[in-house]
Protein backbone atom coordinates (compact mmCIF):
# COMPACT_ATOMS: atom_id res chain seq x y z
CA UNK A 1 0.00 0.00 0.00
CA UNK A 2 2.53 2.31 -1.45
CA UNK A 3 0.58 5.54 -2.08
CA UNK A 4 -2.06 5.76 0.87
CA UNK A 5 -1.58 7.91 3.51
CA UNK A 6 -2.39 5.73 6.48
CA UNK A 7 -2.83 8.42 9.57
CA UNK A 8 -5.49 10.52 6.41
CA UNK A 9 -7.55 6.85 6.46
CA UNK A 10 -7.59 6.64 10.10
CA UNK A 11 -9.78 9.59 10.10
CA UNK A 12 -11.64 9.11 6.89
CA UNK A 13 -12.65 5.33 6.46
CA UNK A 14 -14.93 3.33 9.48
CA UNK A 15 -12.61 0.81 11.39
CA UNK A 16 -13.96 -2.28 9.23
CA UNK A 17 -13.38 -0.38 6.29
CA UNK A 18 -9.62 0.47 7.42
CA UNK A 19 -9.23 -2.57 8.51
CA UNK A 20 -10.06 -4.26 4.59
CA UNK A 21 -8.23 -1.68 2.92
CA UNK A 22 -5.05 -1.20 4.83
CA UNK A 23 -4.60 -3.88 7.04
CA UNK A 24 -5.30 -6.74 4.51
CA UNK A 25 -8.21 -7.55 6.67
CA UNK A 26 -11.62 -9.59 5.65
CA UNK A 27 -15.51 -8.79 6.61
CA UNK A 28 -17.04 -11.31 7.86
CA UNK A 29 -19.26 -13.05 5.15
CA UNK A 30 -22.73 -12.48 4.53
CA UNK A 31 -22.72 -9.25 6.94
CA UNK A 32 -21.50 -6.54 4.48
CA UNK A 33 -23.46 -4.30 2.72
CA UNK A 34 -23.23 -5.55 -0.71
CA UNK A 35 -22.96 -9.41 -1.71
CA UNK A 36 -26.74 -9.28 -1.89
CA UNK A 37 -27.37 -5.91 -3.64
CA UNK A 38 -29.16 -6.82 -7.43
CA UNK A 39 -29.47 -2.95 -8.21
CA UNK A 40 -27.65 -1.60 -11.40
CA UNK A 41 -24.97 0.32 -10.99
CA UNK A 42 -21.08 0.65 -10.22
CA UNK A 43 -19.09 -0.19 -7.48
CA UNK A 44 -16.45 2.38 -6.89
CA UNK A 45 -13.05 2.34 -4.64
CA UNK A 46 -14.02 3.95 -1.00
CA UNK A 47 -11.05 5.08 -1.27
CA UNK A 48 -10.20 7.38 -4.27
CA UNK A 49 -13.45 6.82 -5.86
CA UNK A 50 -12.16 5.36 -9.23
CA UNK A 51 -14.83 2.66 -11.03
CA UNK A 52 -14.08 -1.05 -10.29
CA UNK A 53 -16.77 -2.94 -10.74
CA UNK A 54 -19.98 -2.66 -13.13
CA UNK A 55 -23.35 -4.29 -11.33
CA UNK A 56 -23.62 -6.38 -14.81
CA UNK A 57 -20.68 -8.29 -13.95
CA UNK A 58 -21.62 -8.85 -10.31
CA UNK A 59 -23.03 -12.84 -9.76
CA UNK A 60 -24.39 -14.90 -7.28
CA UNK A 61 -21.68 -17.26 -5.78
CA UNK A 62 -22.90 -17.92 -2.93
CA UNK A 63 -19.81 -16.98 -0.74
CA UNK A 64 -21.54 -14.03 1.10
CA UNK A 65 -18.66 -11.20 -0.53
CA UNK A 66 -19.76 -9.74 -3.36
CA UNK A 67 -18.54 -11.60 -6.79
CA UNK A 68 -17.69 -10.09 -9.92
CA UNK A 69 -16.31 -12.09 -13.42
CA UNK A 70 -14.43 -9.08 -13.95
CA UNK A 71 -13.32 -5.53 -13.51
CA UNK A 72 -14.37 -2.13 -15.26
CA UNK A 73 -11.37 -2.14 -17.15
CA UNK A 74 -8.40 -4.33 -17.16
CA UNK A 75 -6.53 -1.71 -15.87
CA UNK A 76 -8.51 -0.73 -12.75
CA UNK A 77 -7.55 -3.20 -10.66
CA UNK A 78 -4.09 -4.75 -9.72
CA UNK A 79 -3.37 -8.10 -8.65
CA UNK A 80 -0.49 -9.67 -6.69
CA UNK A 81 0.42 -12.63 -5.00
CA UNK A 82 -1.17 -13.78 -1.19
CA UNK A 83 1.21 -16.11 0.40
CA UNK A 84 -0.98 -15.70 3.87
CA UNK A 85 -2.89 -18.17 5.68
CA UNK A 86 -0.54 -21.27 4.30
CA UNK A 87 -2.11 -20.44 0.81
CA UNK A 88 -1.53 -19.26 -2.64
CA UNK A 89 -3.97 -16.60 -3.78
CA UNK A 90 -4.05 -13.28 -5.77
CA UNK A 91 -4.90 -10.17 -4.15
CA UNK A 92 -6.51 -7.59 -5.96
CA UNK A 93 -6.37 -3.75 -4.87
CA UNK A 94 -7.18 -0.63 -6.34
CA UNK A 95 -5.00 0.42 -9.31
CA UNK A 96 -5.14 4.39 -8.58
CA UNK A 97 -4.81 4.29 -5.09
CA UNK A 98 -3.44 0.51 -3.84
CA UNK A 99 -6.62 0.03 -1.84
CA UNK A 100 -6.78 -3.63 -1.00
CA UNK A 101 -10.38 -4.96 -2.31
CA UNK A 102 -10.08 -8.61 -2.26
CA UNK A 103 -8.99 -11.63 -3.81
CA UNK A 104 -9.59 -13.30 -7.47
CA UNK A 105 -10.15 -16.87 -8.27
CA UNK A 106 -10.24 -18.97 -11.21
CA UNK A 107 -13.11 -20.61 -10.61
CA UNK A 108 -15.99 -17.97 -11.95
CA UNK A 109 -18.49 -18.00 -14.72
CA UNK A 110 -17.92 -17.89 -18.53
CA UNK A 111 -16.59 -16.25 -20.26
CA UNK A 112 -13.49 -14.66 -18.02
CA UNK A 113 -13.74 -18.26 -15.66
CA UNK A 114 -12.70 -15.25 -12.91
CA UNK A 115 -14.62 -14.45 -9.92
CA UNK A 116 -13.51 -11.25 -8.26
CA UNK A 117 -14.32 -11.97 -4.26
CA UNK A 118 -14.29 -8.43 -2.95
CA UNK A 119 -14.47 -7.08 0.44
CA UNK A 120 -18.18 -4.66 0.52
CA UNK A 121 -16.15 -2.06 3.13
CA UNK A 122 -13.65 -1.91 -0.17
CA UNK A 123 -16.46 -0.61 -2.26
CA UNK A 124 -18.37 2.29 -2.30
CA UNK A 125 -21.88 1.84 -4.85
CA UNK A 126 -22.94 4.17 -6.95
CA UNK A 127 -26.77 3.70 -8.29
CA UNK A 128 -27.36 4.39 -11.88
FE1 LIG B 1 -8.70 3.51 -5.00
Amino acid sequence: METLDKAKLRHQLTPLQYEVCVNKGTERPFTGEYWDNHEPGVYACVVCGQELFGAQTKFDSGTGWPSFSAPVQKESVREEVDRSLFMRRMEVECSKCGSRLGHVFEDGPEPTGLRYCINSASLKFRPD
